[in-house]
Formats: C-alpha cells, structure tokens, sequence
C-alpha cells in the first residue's frame, strides 16, 4: 500500500480529465481555435504514448523524452503545427519524425490518411505497433530518412516536420501538392522558428509562427550525425 494515489486512480484509467484540462488550459486558452483541432487532441490518449515512467507527466506542458534520446513534443506545439495545416479531412498528410506517434494519431483523426516517416528503427517499430493497437487505421508509419520526404505516394496535401532542419528539404518542397500547406521549425540546431509554408501558383508563400526548439532532423538533406554529435558533447 502507498500513501499517495496514483495518477490512474485519481482520473481514472482514462486521464480523461487531465486531458480535458490540458486542452483549455496549454491549447485553447493560449489561442488555438480551430474546434476540430480541439476535439481531436481530446479524444487522443497522449499517456498511451509515453513511457511507463513519465506516466504521470502524460499531460503535463512539456516535451516529454520517448527513448533514443527524442521526445514527445509538448502539447501546445503539436496543436499549432496541427492548427496551421487547416485539415478539413480529406487530405494525405506526411509527418516527418513520427516519435512516439502521437501526433500522427492527432492528424489521423483529421485527414484522411496519414504517412509518417520515421528513421529510427526502434520507435517505427514501436509506433506502428501502438497504433495499430489502438485502432488508428489510416496511419502508417514507414522507417526511413525523412528529409528525403516519401516519394512514392507523392504529393501530399500537407507536411509536417516534427524535427528541426537546417533549411527546408527541396523534396519536401517538391513533394507538397499545389494549395498544399508544410510546417517546419528552421534554424540552428538548439533554436528555430517554426514555419508555416503554402504553395500557390507553384511559388511558396512564407509566414512565421514563432520560436521553437525542436529535436534535430538528420539526414541526407538535413543535419549531419557528426554535428549533432559535437553537438551533444559541447554540452556535457
Ligand atoms: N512527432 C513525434 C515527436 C517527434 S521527435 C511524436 O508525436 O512523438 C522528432 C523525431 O524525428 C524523432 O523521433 C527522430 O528520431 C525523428 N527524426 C530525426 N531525423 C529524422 C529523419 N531524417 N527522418 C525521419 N525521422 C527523423
């Protein structure tokens, strides 16, 4: 016996109400609008998508370490990357960095089908597995380098990158589909700013939507392993 309660047993096995609270509190009070997007993050259990030990942190508004030295983005950032892709539900969608999957899982319930691109072959597979499990049936996770984009079912009618590049991969510029919508933090590897890219009239149309930080993209077209390296040890 413990003496305090566990998360599960003060929500119930749902977190339905810390997931409620996330949503007005981290999303909706600090401006993200679109109802659809609302719903959909309500209705995605995010501690599915965590692990064991940062349980009780599933709502908490934070990036949150997945294994692999990546993380879950927070909360509020997978809202507004979603938000600025303005899904009306019949879209493809490609995720670049799928992680634990969670935010495929949000876009899922809001496109009609989703690939996302992962390049770590432990959390692909672990990703894919999750999903399935939970029923997200028009996502699928494919294992590769993502700054390449993924060819084969090009173009996409919206990207997103859920990892930090140098500069926007021409593929992913190439992959995106005529009125298609891209967002991409871009910028040094500790600091970006997070993009929000619309191709019309096969020009590009750029609007900032604020400072981020995000986990490298590396890859053929993104950041060298050598400089994230360096990176990491400059830190230790
Ligand atoms: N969207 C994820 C979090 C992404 S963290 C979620 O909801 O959990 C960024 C992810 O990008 C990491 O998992 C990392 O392994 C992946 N990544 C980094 N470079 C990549 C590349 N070139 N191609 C595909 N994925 C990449």
């Amino acid at each position: 016996m413990t003496e305090t309660a566990s998360p599960t047993e003060i929500d119930g096995p749902n977190f339905d109400s810390a997931r409620s609270e996330m949503v007005a509190r981290q999303i909706r009070d600090r401006g993200i609008r679109s109802p659809r997007v609302l719903q959909a993050i309500c209705a995605v259990p995010r501690h599915q998508f965590v692990p064991a030990e940062s349980l009780s942190e599933a709502y908490a508004d934070a990036p949150l370490p997945i294994g692999e030295g990546q993380t879950i983005s927070q909360p509020y950032i997978v809202a507004a990357m979603t938000e600025a892709l303005r899904l009306e539900g019949r879209e493809r969608v490609l995720e670049i960095g799928a992680g634990s999957g969670y935010q495929a899982a949000v876009l899922s319930l809001l496109a009609r089908e989703v690939i996302a691109v992962e390049s770590q072959p432990v959390l692909a597979s672990r990703a894919r597995l999750l999903l399935a499990r939970l029923g997200y049936m028009n996502v699928c996770i494919e294992e590769g380098d993502g700054t390449l984009g993924w060819p084969s079912r090009a173009p996409y009618d919206a990207i997103l990158v859920a990892a930090a590049a140098p500069h926007v991969p021409q593929a992913l510029r190439d992959q995106l589909a005529e009125g298609g919508r891209m967002v991409i933090p871009v910028g040094e590897m500790d600091y970006q700013e997070l993009i929000c890219i619309e191709k019309a009239h096969g020009g590009l149309v750029r609007r900032s939507l604020g400072g981020c930080r995000f986990v490298p993209l590396v890859g053929r077209c993104g950041w060298q392993r050598s400089s994230v390296n360096s990176l990491e040890l400059a830190r230790e």
